[in-house]
């Protein structure tokens, strides 16, 4: 019998609400998507690994534009783009994770570097930007990930605070993450996040996305997860592990553990947040508490697979992977 394959992503849950940006916006955004979960299916199918497979849907997603990570990151409160990243191998444990760093071009592939290197699980700042010199990893200037939407979102957060108003800037103005969850053919669950985190965040500020079992968590048999949403929380709640403990301890599935950490403890803090999960099963779910979050996912459990990625309420099937 076929090993059931998966991946799932998600481009963060600061989503614009449906009239900020235009049709071909959206389609192009979710061309993305749909390609950054064909990078990763390509692998899978091949008998690669989950760890492989969620590094290169990151990677797409890290060059789009339309994301917040990588090219198209968020600005702080200088003008300058701090990059988070971490990847976590379930089969083994290992993680990786790079914080505000200013030069990588694609900090997963950093996080991905510790990772394999399997003794420092955490750089920061000028010795991240350093370590991926060193690898011999891509590294740019900083003005490189600076989009016109992101100058917009800092100039308008700095309106706002400015004017008192910041309690009704919306998600998108604030903020935004990529994520990957797979599980492949041998049984071996992986995740990876990556961000820019907050606009107009203070330098030096660093989220949950680059640390194992905040933003990110894999474990076998149990579930991988990637998070997006205000990151303070994220740390405080040790989300992704927490996930992964109600299932293990607690018995949950992996519906109900998302659910209850994204409905219940989150929302409890009034932030938006929302999660992709993969199970030992390949159940992926993808629960948020916004107008929206950029996601999609690829199975081959039963059926043929298909390209799913959805922005708001409707999901779009891409059509086959076409593997
Ligand atoms: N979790 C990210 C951070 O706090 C932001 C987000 O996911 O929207 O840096």
């Amino acid at each position: 019998m076929q090993r059931p394959l998966a991946i799932g992503i998600h481009g963060g849950c600061g989503t614009l609400n449906p009239a900020g940006m235009s049709e071909e916006e959206w389609a192009a955004a979710r061309a993305d998507l749909a390609r950054a979960l064909k990078a990763g299916w390509r692998l899978l199918v091949d008998g690669g690994s989950s760890l492989d497979a969620v590094t290169a849907a990151v990677v797409v997603l890290e060059d789009s534009p339309h994301f917040n990570a990588g090219h198209g990151a968020a600005l702080n409160e200088d003008g300058t783009h701090e990059l988070d990243a971490s990847i976590m191998d379930g089969a083994t444990g290992a993680a990786g994770g790079i914080c505000a760093a200013r030069a990588i071009r694609n900090p997963v592939l950093a996080a991905r570097a510790l990772l394999d290197e399997g003794e420092t699980v955490l750089l920061a700042g000028a010795g991240a930007d350093a370590f991926a010199r060193a690898r011999g990893l891509v590294t740019v200037s900083n003005d490189y990930f600076t989009t016109g939407r992101r100058l917009a979102a800092l100039a308008s957060l700095k309106a706002r605070s400015a004017r008192g108003t910041l309690a009704a800037a919306s998600e998108a103005e604030k903020h935004g993450t990529v994520g990957a969850v797979a599980l492949d053919g041998h049984g071996n669950l992986a995740a990876a996040t990556s961000t820019g985190g907050f606009n107009n965040k203070p330098a030096g500020r660093i989220g949950d996305s680059p640390i194992p079992g905040a933003g990110t968590w894999a474990a076998n048999g149990v579930c991988a997860v990637s998070g997006t949403g205000q990151g303070e929380f994220f740390l405080r709640h040790a989300v992704a592990h927490d996930v992964a403990a109600r299932i293990a301890y607690g018995g949950q599935t992996l519906e109900s553990a998302c659910e209850a950490i994204v409905f219940q403890t989150l929302a409890s803090r009034q932030i938006g947040a929302g999660l992709i999960a993969c199970d030992a099963s390949g159940r992926i779910v993808a629960p948020f508490n916004t107008v929206g979050m950029y996601r999609g996912w690829i199975r081959h459990a039963e059926g043929p697979a298909a390209v799913i990625v959805a922005t708001h309420d409707r999901l779009h099937d891409m059509g086959s992977p076409g593997l």
